[in-house]
């Protein structure tokens, strides 16, 4: 264990950081974890951020995201800079195995690992923990982090850039719940301090692929099920057709919305397969608590309102489970 004043002694000198987040990295991974590493690189340390995946290549606009490190793809020349790594931040998530086998190296280095992460139920792997599920977002804890260590006078346009698009995507684009006064004055900072607010929607909301708004046809139109009797509707999409549209990481985020955005639906879900595993994305309304289904039925977690799981079952017989236990939440589901 360390303490916030010992961090803070620490990073008066040149150190060697480790950055990682977790795996498929989204918005906010992606932006706390090169915000972080452009402010700690400009203020002198030798800093890596290794990715335990691949990321969305729709975010490579980025600031420094060509310095990102794919663990899988450079293993060798990850592990030689962790071994001797004086620091390591895990940003946006909680438990180890959110980053896989990165996260059987990591567990076994002893230099300190801060955790700065918003889910839901931390493992306790960390040596200092910034934890708050109240926040948006990691973005908005970065943000926080670079106030209480005085660091303000450092953040560039760039940093800017990297913390308002996890920010923003992190928060539906302000749509969400913890969309609080405090994250439209960081937002409001951030636009100060040169984060082009209208390019990133731009980038982010206003811009995908063609094969990407062809699956979301092809997906409302022949693989969204709506079962009226448990306010419940869900997508379901196997590796061929993921193929067929050639979706990439990260493409098929977001689509689940359109299902939660069905006026009576309560609870929304994308099943996909990948690999052998099928990835289960579950989103809800009001107080249904996607997290515990997510946790009890299919090994996973998040928040209230936006969980995810996994299965390592075929994709008919996930959905056929899936089937089984809404009967379980049918008081919760139909009120
Ligand atoms: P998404 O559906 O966008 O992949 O994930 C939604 C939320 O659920 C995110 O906050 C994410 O961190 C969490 N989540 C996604 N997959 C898993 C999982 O396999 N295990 C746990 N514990 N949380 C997950
Ligand atoms: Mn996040």
């Amino acid at each position: 264990m360390i303490q916030i004043q010992e961090l803070k002694n620490l990073l008066k000198n040149p150190l060697r950081i480790g950055i990682t987040t977790h795996y498929k990295p989204d918005g906010d991974a992606l932006g706390s974890s090169l915000g972080l590493s452009l402010l700690l690189k400009s203020l002198g340390h030798e800093v890596l951020f290794i990715s335990p995946s691949d990321y969305p290549p729709f975010f490579n606009w980025l600031p420094d995201a060509q310095e990102i490190m794919v663990y899988p793809m450079e293993k060798e020349k990850a592990e030689s800079f962790l071994i001797a790594a004086d620091l390591i931040f895990c940003l946006d998530f909680n438990h180890i195995k959110r980053i896989q086998e990165l996260g059987v190296f990591i567990e076994k280095l002893s230099c300190p690992k801060i955790m700065m992460d918003h889910h839901l139920d931390p493992q306790g792997f960390e040596d200092l923990a910034f934890w708050d599920t109240e926040a948006s977002s990691t973005c908005q804890m970065v943000f926080r982090f670079i106030l209480e260590f005085g660091f303000l006078h450092q953040v560039n346009a760039s940093i800017a850039t990297c913390l308002y698009t996890g920010i923003m995507t992190d928060s539906g684009s302000f749509r969400f719940p913890r969309t609080s006064p405090e994250l439209h004055r960081i937002t409001a900072d951030l636009i100060e301090l040169g984060a082009d607010n209208v390019e990133i929607q731009e980038r982010v909301n206003g811009t995908q692929s063609l094969n990407r708004l062809k699956f979301l046809g092809y997906c409302i139109e022949n693989k969204l099920v709506v079962w009226k009797e448990f306010n419940t509707a869900y997508f379901f999409i196997n590796q061929e057709e993921l193929e067929k549209f050639e979706i990439e990481t990260g493409e098929t985020d977001g689509i689940v919305n359109y299902a939660l955005s069905i006026d009576f639906v309560v609870m929304a879900v994308f099943f996909v397969e990948r690999g052998e595993k099928i990835k289960i994305s579950f989103r809800s309304k009001g107080n249904f608590p996607v997290n515990e289904l997510a946790s009890k039925h299919f090994s996973g977690g998040g928040h209230l309102n936006a969980s995810g799981g996994e299965s390592e079952m075929s994709l008919e017989e996930t959905i056929k489970k899936f089937h089984s236990i809404l009967p379980e939440y049918h008081h919760l589901l139909v009120t």
